[in-house]
């Protein structure tokens, strides 16, 4: 019986020498075969065509590792390749810029938008400010990727819901910026495209298993396991803010109660701030609270373990279910830094019970929410574009 077909084969090779080429940066031939567990007429017969198309460089040639050997010349993703181009869109709000297939971004355009306004308004807004992304691009882009807050059904290319920006409930948002632009389009889930730029472009990189964590407004996660983005069906899984962790209690923006979003997010953190009165509660983030517990300040630092805590818990719950043992904060958390993470880590150790040989590790992407966010919905992109399994 055969399990896999040989043009199945050909594209896990490519993906996996991809992937290699993505943990490792500039590598060579032989060293991309030994990485990607592939011979080297497999590693020259996939890259060769992608050297032909532009979208990998060969470097300089490194001084040979045995005297009298031939120089490797490393291989990477061409900076010059048509770019990638991105939309990030959360509620009131919509960034769009190109980013190159390794991870740079350019042609960064913002706008705003009336979360209760009229649907022809918004798709005006949106077309707009991508097509003024659109118009720095030297070359027409492989296509869109689109991080959305909100309910996304990922296979249909449909934002379901959001909550907080009803303007976009029931949008077919993939088609419109299809049609319109005459590109491929994708979306995903915010949190996932934050997952997915943290495997391409940031502390995932070369994981096979980890979750990305983001606080702000809202509270989502997402997660990767043994090499693959979990999307549950038609990308509803991963509601993770909307675990419960407090039976019957607060009002969550979801209708229902006691969900993980009600205690670890901003709007949390700012209105126990007011509680304990704390100068300028509305104002309050986890950096400012670092920046204040650093400085002396008893409350903030007190406020500081509470969320700490509370942010432990359901990172707890994730880690008894799929064990994935390492965790990446993005948004409000991530601005916290290493304090942040660290106290966070100490809470998830006293709520699970830790095996011989379990490390628990908690990280912050620093590289703002914005950015990690655009990058990811790239990141999109480039695993449609080079059909890798991500
Ligand atoms: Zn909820």
């Amino acid at each position: 019986m055969m399990l896999v077909s040989p043009s199945d084969i050909g594209a896990i090779n490519r993906g996996r020498i991809l992937q290699a080429l993505y943990d490792n940066g500039p590598t060579s031939r032989a060293d991309l075969a030994r990485k990607a567990g592939v011979n080297r007429t497999t590693v020259t017969g996939i890259v060769q065509p992608m050297i032909e198309e532009k979208l990998l460089v060969e470097g300089k040639a490194a001084r040979p590792a045995v005297q009298g050997g031939k120089p490797a010349r490393p291989l990477f993703f061409n900076r010059d390749a048509p770019m990638l181009a991105a939309v990030l869109l959360l509620p009131g709000r919509i960034q769009t810029c190109l980013v190159t297939l390794t991870g740079e971004i350019s042609a960064l355009e913002k706008a705003t938008f009336d979360v209760n306004g009229d649907v022809e308004a918004f798709k005006r807004i949106l077309t707009e400010t991508l097509a003024r992304s659109l118009e720095q691009a030297a070359q027409p882009p492989f296509g869109i990727g689109i991080a959305a807050g909100g309910m996304i059904d990922s296979d249909r290319g449909v934002i379901v819901t959001v909550s907080l920006a009803p303007v976009l409930t029931g949008l077919p948002i993939t088609d419109i910026l299809g049609t319109h632009f005459g590109l491929p389009v994708v979306i995903d889930h915010h949190p996932r495209a934050l997952l997915v730029g943290d495997r391409w472009f940031g502390p995932g990189r070369g994981q096979q298993n980890f979750a990305a964590i983001y606080t702000g407004e809202v509270l989502g996660g997402a997660y990767y396991i043994n090499g693959q983005v979990y999307r549950g069906l038609a990308g509803s899984g991963g509601e993770l803010g909307h675990t419960v962790v407090q039976l019957d209690g607060h009002a969550c923006n979801c209708g229902k109660q006691g969900c993980w979003e009600t205690i670890a997010t901003l709007s949390w953190l700012r209105r126990e701030a007011e509680r304990l009165g704390l100068d300028r509660p509305d104002t309050v983030t986890s950096a400012r609270l670092v920046a204040e517990a650093e400085g002396g300040g008893s409350r903030a630092e007190s406020l500081l373990d509470r969320y700490a805590r509370n942010i432990a818990v359901g990172i707890a719950n994730l880690q008894q279910t799929l064990s994935l043992n390492f965790y990446i904060l993005h948004g409000d958390a991530a601005t916290g830094g290493a304090g942040l993470s660290s106290a966070i880590e100490r809470h998830v150790r006293s709520f699970v019970l830790t095996r011989p040989n379990q490390d628990i590790t908690i990280v912050s992407n620093g590289l703002g929410e914005g950015h990690t966010a655009l990058r990811g919905a790239a990141g999109l992109v480039v695993s449609e574009h080079l059909k890798l399994k991500i």
